[in-house]
């Protein structure tokens, strides 16, 4: 720390000055209203949703299934879990390398429920010089009135919003029935709160603060942009030099360019970033400043677009490409992926089977001459209704099993396990085969699956 009187050391610290950004209506500002309103009711409304008397999107992690809508996914199943990771990244990469940071300005929980933090912030605080005033201002009853509803507005949305995350985990009827009662369990109320002060923190005070240091996509999405990607920028050749002007003055008779220096591109930016410095990394193209200085331009009178949507070549009046290698290469992958996925989610059985012969013997000659194996077959029925089972076997020659019929009924989520003897007739001139075991639903000829295990025999 600096003693007092003497000049100030080199500090690696800037303190952060609070952003007050202003309210803005436009074009660009009701789609992200919608983007905000449309994945918000997605995510508080998808718990609530019912398909097959259960909840339709639920994440059973005690019981190890995944429900989503008509599927049920089982550990074995992970892998599409991954194939969906892993297309929602490429997704990412394709859309940034097209159309720069989208996903931040639309689509990104922190830009969403910080929308909805400033949203309520605006009801209980005012407008942008209301909040400013506000808080410079002594405390007084009204100031404490008005924080105290801000505060009151922000953790009750806070607990909402944590309540319902724990509710993709657990059933949120008994959730919300356990948490209105007081009597939510450890893991439940550890969770519901620590999500909802994650909201409350990141949303409330943190805001650009975790797009700028925090975020790690912020650091790497540059790499994906080229001179043909979409950036919000502001047109210098147009806008300078800048200055003040009336209303309807020809500019070039003023030796002036089209900005008139208002600087509400500033003043409605959440990150309080100066778009006319130029593409700054922490800029989350939210196109706020678009919609702020087209109404000046309106006002003025001059055409819009002095901040708009665009690529770097066509700022440099070059033609700009939409098809590059980067976009053709993340689009072919991003197609296979989801062609890949789509086509094994629908050979995709709900039952499994899987054989482990007896390693104890290898085969065994009974007193009539036939050879016998003996194997353990284990059904995994990951259907959400209970089923019976006949298992086959085939093979070269004239392959019996025992038990015969081979049925078993196997109830939802059960692995069961059974013990299966295998038998050929001994003059069957074959010495050891490959066989299959097949498995087939009774009631559903869709349901079935099949493995090969090895049928050992004497050589002749
Ligand atoms: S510079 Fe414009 S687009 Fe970028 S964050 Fe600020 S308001 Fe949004
Ligand atoms: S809103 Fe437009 S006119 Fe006003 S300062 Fe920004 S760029 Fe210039």
């Amino acid at each position: 720390m600096d003693a007092p009187g003497a000049p100030p050391s080199d500090s690696y610290y800037i303190a952060e000055q609070k952003i007050y950004p202003r309210e803005i209506s436009g074009r660009f500002a009701f789609l992200r209203v919608l983007a905000v309103w449309g994945l918000l009711g997605v995510f508080y409304a998808m718990p609530w949703l019912y398909w097959n008397g259960r909840q339709a999107v639920l994440f059973d992690l005690p019981a190890r299934k995944f429900y989503v809508f008509g599927l049920v996914m089982w550990p074995q199943d992970f892998i599409f879990l991954t194939a969906l990771l892993v297309i929602a990244a490429l997704t990412l990469f394709f859309v940034t390398a097209l159309a720069g940071r989208l996903w931040c300005g639309y689509a990104c929980p922190q830009t969403v429920w910080t929308e909805i933090f400033i949203w309520m912030e605006r009801i209980a605080e005012g407008n942008r010089s209301e909040r400013m005033k506000l808080d410079k201002a002594p405390w007084t009853a009204k100031k404490i009135a008005r924080k105290t509803l801000k505060q009151v507005l922000w953790i009750g949305f806070s607990l909402i919003t944590g309540i319902t995350f724990v509710g993709y985990f657990t059933p949120i009827r008994e959730l919300l029935v356990s948490a209105i009662g007081f009597s939510l369990g450890p893991w439940e109320t550890f969770w519901s709160l620590f999500y909802g002060f994650a909201t409350y923190g990141n949303a409330g005070y943190l805001r650009e603060q975790v797009c700028k240091y925090m975020c790690p996509y912020a650091r790497f999405q540059s790499a994906m942009f080229d001179r043909d990607t979409l950036i919000i920028t502001y047109d210098t050749v147009r806008g300078e030099p800048r200055g003040a002007r009336r209303r309807g003055a020809d500019a070039a008779s003023l030796g002036l360019g089209a900005c008139v220096d208002c600087t509400w591109c500033v003043q409605v930016c959440p990150t309080g970033i100066d778009i006319r410095k130029g593409l700054q990394y922490e800029c989350i193209a939210c196109a706020a400043c678009i919609d702020a200085c087209d109404s000046v331009m309106d006002k003025m009178e001059y055409p819009r677009g002095l901040i708009r949507y665009t690529t770097q070549n066509a700022l440099d009046q070059k033609p700009t490409r939409i098809l590059r290698p980067r976009v053709v290469i993340y689009g072919a992958l991003l197609g296979a992926l989801i062609l890949g996925f789509g086509v094994a989610l629908a050979r995709r059985t709900p039952v499994d089977v899987d054989v482990i012969r007896d390693r104890n013997a290898l085969y065994r000659l009974l007193d009539d001459g036939r050879v016998e194996n003996v194997y353990t077959v284990k059904i995994l029925n990951k259907t959400e209704h209970a089923h019976r089972f006949v298992v086959t076997v085939h093979g070269a020659g004239e392959l019996t099993v025992d038990p015969a019929p081979a049925r078993f009924d196997v109830t939802s989520g059960e692995v069961y396990s059974l013990g299966i003897r295998v038998r050929r007739p001994a003059y069957e001139p074959v010495g050891s085969q490959d066989i299959r075991f097949e498995i087939r639903a009774e009631d559903n000829a869709r349901l079935h699956a099949s493995t090969s295990a090895r049928f050992l025999a004497p050589s002749r």
